[in-house]
């Protein structure tokens, strides 16, 4: 089994350095997760790479739909050939649901940074998509339930037997069980600091994102006042939200990278 990393020239705050394809290869054959950006520079560079790595073509999947990930499928298609698309939701070939299990991948539902994102599971390898990045954290987009799902799916990966994370973005994780620990203890780091901020009068979008995301960068702010949109759902759902709020207006798409 290999899985090669093949890097997106579409570098920029939510993709980090870009978007990481990955040929996966096995007995039986060889797909695509995740084709990235509609970028011609980069479907060539994956065309090549499965032709250099060979084997029956089987197809592609896709870990959400989000344009970064999932734009370059008629592109890839079209050098690589037809086959199957794979994924939890949209026009695709075969709709994929947690549990399912496709050649040598195992579908685990990792619902928080979009509600249908999938991570594939190859041996001990993780193909995380943008459920856990390489570096830095993910923003979680504020569907209900989306964060406690979300910490659910993290708890669920950490008690597989993983080694290593193949991200969306970001460099290869030596560690997975390290990094998923440090996914969860960040997320809970973020929701002390949500509720001793509350406890402290705090109200406001503005005020809120200060006190509980003062490092963010200001391009990345309203990435983080949508996560701010989830922690407080959570907060909701648990009834420990006091009264009078301010809540940020979700966009319509969950795709704020596009
Ligand atoms: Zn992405």
């Amino acid at each position: 089994m290999q899985i090669r990393g093949v890097l997106a020239p579409n570098p920029g705050p939510f993709t980090l350095d870009g978007t990481n394809s990955y040929v996966v290869r096995d007995a039986d054959g060889v797909w695509v997760v995740d084709p990235g950006p509609g970028i011609a520079s980069h479907l060539d560079a994956l065309a090549a790479a499965i032709a250099a790595i060979g084997g029956p073509w089987r197809g592609v999947l896709l870990t959400h739909d989000h344009g970064d990930h999932a734009e370059g499928v008629p592109g890839l298609l079209d050098r690589a050939g037809a086959a199957p698309v794979h994924a939890a939701r949209g026009a695709v070939d075969v709709v994929l649901a947690d549990g399912d299990t496709l050649g040598p991948f195992s579908v685990v539902a990792t619902p928080g940074h979009a509600p249908d994102h999938l991570a594939f599971v190859v041996g001990e390898e993780l193909l995380s998509g943008d459920s856990v990045l390489g570096r830095g954290s993910v923003f979680v987009w504020p569907t209900p339930g989306a964060l406690s799902g979300y910490l659910a799916a993290l708890q669920r990966l950490r008690e597989l037997p993983l080694r290593r994370i193949h991200p969306g973005h970001g460099p290869l994780v030596a560690d997975a069980h390290a990094k998923l620990d440090e996914y969860r203890a960040h997320r809970l780091t973020r929701e002390a600091a949500l509720i001793s901020a509350l406890a402290n009068g705090h109200r406001t979008i503005d005020a809120l994102l200060d006190d509980v995301w003062s490092e963010v960068p200001a391009v990345l702010r309203p990435a983080a006042a949508v996560t701010l949109a989830a922690h407080l759902d959570k907060l909701d759902e648990e009834r420990r939200l006091p009264a009078g709020v301010e809540r940020p207006a979700v966009p319509e798409t969950d795709s704020p990278e596009v």
